[in-house]
């Protein structure tokens, strides 16, 4: 519960899921490198003295990393969140590592699927059906039919598609996102109203603004923050 607390995301989003996106190691493994670390540091002084901070914080990361590997595995075979498991697991180390970018409620939505999403909506008893309100055919309203196809997305595509390529598959999209701290929006809001020319912002960071901004709009039927 923590971790999806921490992605701001909906309680039903799978643990696995919600560990992965917070970039919070599970509980156990986290027990597994305090209990290596407070063996190693006991006998380091029994034998040559009380370690230094940093040779502490070394070996830290070094057990952290030993989970990592193992959390990873576990992660080949998740019980729930498949689809947001196999967009950021191929870039786990850089997700895990990287030193900007937040999650917020609405970037959480599309990362999960768990959101204003027809499909989840139906699924939770929200929507009648799981069609899409903006497509005529009733397309089944998903993250993804939001990201590659919806019509009602078409300007806000376009502009995504200019920076992050034509692959908007939730891997493609994730791992551009990660690729570069211009692609993640954590600085803009404070600059909303101001004109993009005169601030300089990056160019993927509007375009993710926009996307988003569009999410907020378009989505009638969206829940409060
Ligand atoms: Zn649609």
């Amino acid at each position: 519960m923590l971790a999806v607390r921490a992605v701001r995301g909906y309680r039903t989003i799978s643990f696995e899921a919600a560990s992965l996106l917070a970039g919070a190691l599970p509980w156990d493994l986290e027990a597994r490198t305090l209990a290596s670390l407070y063996a190693w540091r006991k006998e380091k002084e029994a034998s040559v003295g009380r370690p230094a901070p940093r040779e502490t914080e070394g070996r830290r990361d070094e057990l952290r990393q030993v989970q990592v590997a193992e959390w990873a595995d576990r992660l080949l075979n998740p019980s729930a969140g498949l689809a947001t498991i196999q967009a950021v697991r191929p870039i786990m180390p850089e997700w895990l590592q990287r030193r900007y970018g937040t999650l917020t409620f609405r970037l959480t939505q599309v990362l999960s699927g768990h959101g204003c999403f027809g499909r989840y909506l139906c699924r939770i008893r929200r929507e009648q059906t799981s069609g899409c309100h903006h497509c005529v055919g009733g397309d089944e309203d998903t993250a993804l039919h939001t990201l590659q196809v919806c019509p009602a997305w078409d300007e806000q595509r376009r502009d995504l598609v200019a920076v992050v390529g034509a692959d908007l598959s939730l891997p493609a999209v994730v791992k551009a996102m990660v690729g570069s701290a211009d692609a993640w929006d954590a600085y803009v809001p404070r600059y909303t109203g101001v004109p993009w020319s005169l601030i300089g912002v990056p160019r993927l960071n509007k375009v993710m603004l926009q996307f988003k901004l569009g999410l907020l709009i378009n989505n009638k039927y969206c829940f409060d923050d």
